[in-house]
């Protein structure tokens, strides 16, 4: 007789394996910003900050976002393993903020690093980061962590939400011995108070397991897709930092023993 009832254990075993699906904004290969070599980047869809200087205002929203299979992003990037291999490089999940969706990022990173081979990269602000599990982050070979801010007025300034979460993940992070780089974005007037860029420049040296940051000096790439969205762009009248002041940023995480770029 042909048993057509499945059991609890075989349904949910099914359910286990069925390939996740999330939102996606897009995908793309890159070099440089996004983690060592040529990388696979996906960008998921949704963000908790709004990041007054935010390059990708159009990711945003979740449900601006395309629903897509990992399947399907696994397959786009396998079609670049060698070329990525070949250089260094590796797979980033992006966003938005990708801990927003965080079965759906775990599954990536855990795609890309055993099916594929590849390196994996989370990049996050770390707002979220009680929410990546322990196996997301051992199927994370780096962080890249955005500390915007020292200062919490400043942080929620810039970024709308509180800083104290992105320290706790840094800390958490720093207690698995997982690779870190740090980035601080440099916003004339509004992240460059010497006690705040001093403040990122110690917490990250203490922390022991930042191996590299990544001085970011503001830019207005970004402002016409603010434009395109209707939305105003608060920082249209910042300039961005002289090269002698992002060398001196440099220089003070250099000073906590970091490796600064
Ligand atoms: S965390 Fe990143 S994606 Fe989100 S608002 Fe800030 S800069 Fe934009």
């Amino acid at each position: 007789m042909t048993r057509l009832a499945t059991s609890p254990v075989t349904l949910a075993a099914a359910v286990a394996q069925r390939p996740s699906e999330g939102s996606v904004h897009s995908w793309d290969l890159s070099t440089g910003v996004d983690g060592p070599g040529t990388r696979f980047v996906t960008f998921l869809s949704g963000c908790p900050l709004s990041c007054l200087y935010c390059h990708n205002p159009d990711t945003w929203r979740m449900r601006d976002g395309k629903r897509t299979s990992a399947d399907d992003v696994i397959a786009e990037a396998s079609k670049y393993v060698r070329f990525i291999s070949a250089s260094g490089g590796g797979a980033t999940v992006s966003g938005g903020e990708p801990l927003l969706q965080p079965v759906f990022t775990g599954e990536l990173l855990h795609r890309m690093k055993h099916e594929l081979g590849l390196h994996t990269a989370l990049d996050t602000s770390g707002f979220l980061g009680a929410r990546a599990t322990d196996a997301l982050l051992r199927d994370t070979d780096l962080v890249l962590l955005d500390i915007k801010s020292w200062d919490p007025e400043t942080y929620r300034k810039v970024t709308g939400r509180p800083l104290k979460p992105t320290l706790d993940f840094a800390r958490r992070l720093a207690e698995l011995g997982q690779d870190v780089h740090v980035r601080f974005v440099l916003v004339p007037g509004l992240t460059d108070d010497p006690a705040d860029v001093e403040g990122v420049a110690a917490f990250a040296g203490g922390l022991g397991n930042v191996s590299r940051v990544d001085v970011l000096p503001f830019h207005k790439l970004g402002e016409v897709k603010w434009q395109a969205l209707g939305m105003p762009f608060a920082l249209h009248d910042t300039p961005s930092p002289a090269p002698d002041q992002v060398a001196a940023v440099r220089e003070v995480f250099r000073s906590h023993g970091l490796h600064a770029v």
